[in-house]
């Protein structure tokens, strides 16, 4: 159920989770390995890396999931504890 609140919140919150920029759904989205909406910078991180998930399909991976790093969650469920 996860693809549904995906979309939920990709329609309400479009603020990268990184930088707190807002994020062009066309060239931005959601990392599928840290589920963070980013920005393009921050989940492609250059052209090459978007060119290649649409060409082979294959899952959007933001910077620091390719780079091997666990990033932090999302700052609003932080602040709530
Ligand atoms: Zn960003
Ligand atoms: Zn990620």
């Amino acid at each position: 159920m996860d693809k549904i609140r995906f979309f939920q919140r990709s329609l309400l919150g479009t603020e990268c989770d990184a930088c707190g920029g807002r994020v062009d759904l066309m060239q931005g989205g959601a990392c599928d390995s840290c589920r963070r909406i980013l920005c393009f910078r921050h989940l492609y991180g250059s052209w090459l890396a978007r060119l290649r998930s649409e060409v082979l399909g294959a899952p959007p991976r933001c910077v620091e999931c390719r780079a091997g790093r666990t990033p932090p969650p999302p700052p609003q469920t932080a602040a709530k504890v």
